[in-house]
């Protein structure tokens, strides 16, 4: 008897949302199951936006992954008609010397992006809301901006169902094993079997993914909405760029234009700094020192942005030891499973090439992008 499902999709969220369609886009019989309803905020992929830009401090061997995600990107506004990205330019701020600044240089060089560097004087003078010391610069990029994720989630949903996806909402995975050629998936509703499984686990890849041998730190981060002294105008998008901004303490601090009209304000957040946590005991309440902490952090660079507080939602990154992803075929099971996790908290920009890579290793087995980087194997403790 043959499975009923070419693949199964573990996860409905940034990535896996992406994998459903990409699956179904070249004619996988695709089943999704998500623990939660569609789109939901109890994950990594909601709160309005996320940075993207293609001068890529981290490491330039991003650098491919980026131009095609662009490209995908615009696919996914074509296709379905929602906006998505807003790319109206954005600096990476800091000393000449910072990770932010010299990383973001040397991908831009590796790889030659365009971009600009401006001194202290030229960033106050083209960005007037943002107040950098006078031995900090910038990396100009025009094309960095921002993407809208919950947009991003609906639009790979909507394509999956189109092209003949069953996606399965609150119906959580409860355990999965081999099965023939393939896998057995178990929920509380039913068992499906499948030639291969694909998980998109997020903050659960503690719990979902033991047996892979990698250690995963799960980090809740907080987002704050500000609005402007003197009001947002200066923070529209037209008027105010993306931003990371490095400290001389190696504090990353972003942030974003006043996005959604005027009342709704400007979010910023720290990029890291987050406490320790898991996706059931997760603190979701926003406490009084924390706000007292971000406005007084930002007085010191944006001094405009924390006149007043609106609101904070909480969010989790699921980092790996040295904050590269985990994409390949399960070690342990590597013609049943892929596995794409431990996004460390800059994996939105990516979705929509995650989506294909996943794709090809589901079907194929291997994928033409440049993935060495996130091979488990780097993270998990050699035979004594
Ligand atoms: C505050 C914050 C800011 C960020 N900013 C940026 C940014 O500016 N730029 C950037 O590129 N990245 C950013 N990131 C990171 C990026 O958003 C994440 O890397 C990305 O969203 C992770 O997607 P995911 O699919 O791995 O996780 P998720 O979207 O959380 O999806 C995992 C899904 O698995 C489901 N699931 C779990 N267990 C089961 C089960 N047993 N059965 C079925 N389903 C299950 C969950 O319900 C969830 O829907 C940010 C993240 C946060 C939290």
């Amino acid at each position: 008897m043959s499975p009923t499902y070419d693949v199964v999709v573990i996860g409905l969220g940034g990535m896996g949302s992406a994998a459903a369609h990409h699956l179904s886009a070249r004619g996988a019989r695709v089943l999704g199951l998500e623990k939660f309803g569609p789109v939901h905020n109890r994950g990594s992929s909601h709160g309005g936006s996320r940075i993207t830009r293609q001068s890529y401090f981290e490491d330039p061997a991003y650098v491919p992954l980026l131009l095609r995600a662009y490209e995908l990107y615009a696919d996914l506004e074509r296709a379905t008609g929602r906006e998505i990205a807003i790319l109206g330019g954005g600096v990476m701020v800091g000393r000449p010397d910072s990770l932010t600044v010299s990383g973001s240089l040397r991908s831009a060089r590796q790889w030659d992006l365009p971009h600009e560097m401006l001194d202290a004087k030229e960033i106050r003078r083209r960005f007037p809301t943002l107040a950098p010391q006078d031995d900090e610069v910038a990396l100009y990029e025009a094309k960095a901006g921002l993407l809208r994720p919950e947009n991003t989630v609906a639009a790979h949903l909507q394509l999956a169902t189109r092209q003949g996806a069953d996606l399965h909402f609150d119906e959580p995975m409860t355990r999965w094993e081999p099965y023939r050629d393939g896998v057995r998936v178990h929920t509380a509703e039913d068992t499906y079997t499948a030639a291969h499984l694909v998980i998109c686990p997020g903050a659960w890849a503690p719990q979902l993914l033991t047996d892979l041998g990698v250690a995963f730190t799960v980090e809740r981060q907080v987002m704050y909405w500000f609005q402007p002294k003197g009001g947002a105008r200066p923070f529209l998008p037209e008027n105010h760029p993306i931003y990371i901004w490095e400290d001389a303490a190696g504090v990353q601090v972003y942030g974003f234009p006043a996005i959604d009209g005027p009342e709704l304000g400007a979010k910023v957040a720290f990029f890291r700094k987050g406490q320790v946590t898991t996706p059931e005991t997760i603190d979701r309440t926003v406490h009084e020192e924390e706000i007292g902490a971000m406005a007084d952090h930002m007085a010191g660079c944006i001094p405009d942005l924390p006149g007043t507080f609106l609101k904070a939602a909480t969010c989790m990154y699921s980092n790996t030891a040295d904050e590269h992803f985990v994409i390949a075929r399960h070690p342990g099971h590597p013609d049943a499973v892929t596995v794409a996790c431990g996004f460390s908290g800059h994996g939105f920009k990516f979705v929509p090439v995650v989506g294909e890579i996943l794709a090809d290793l589901a079907l194929t087995g291997s994928t033409a992008h440049p993935i060495g980087l996130f091979d488990p194997a780097r993270l998990t403790a050699a035979p004594a």
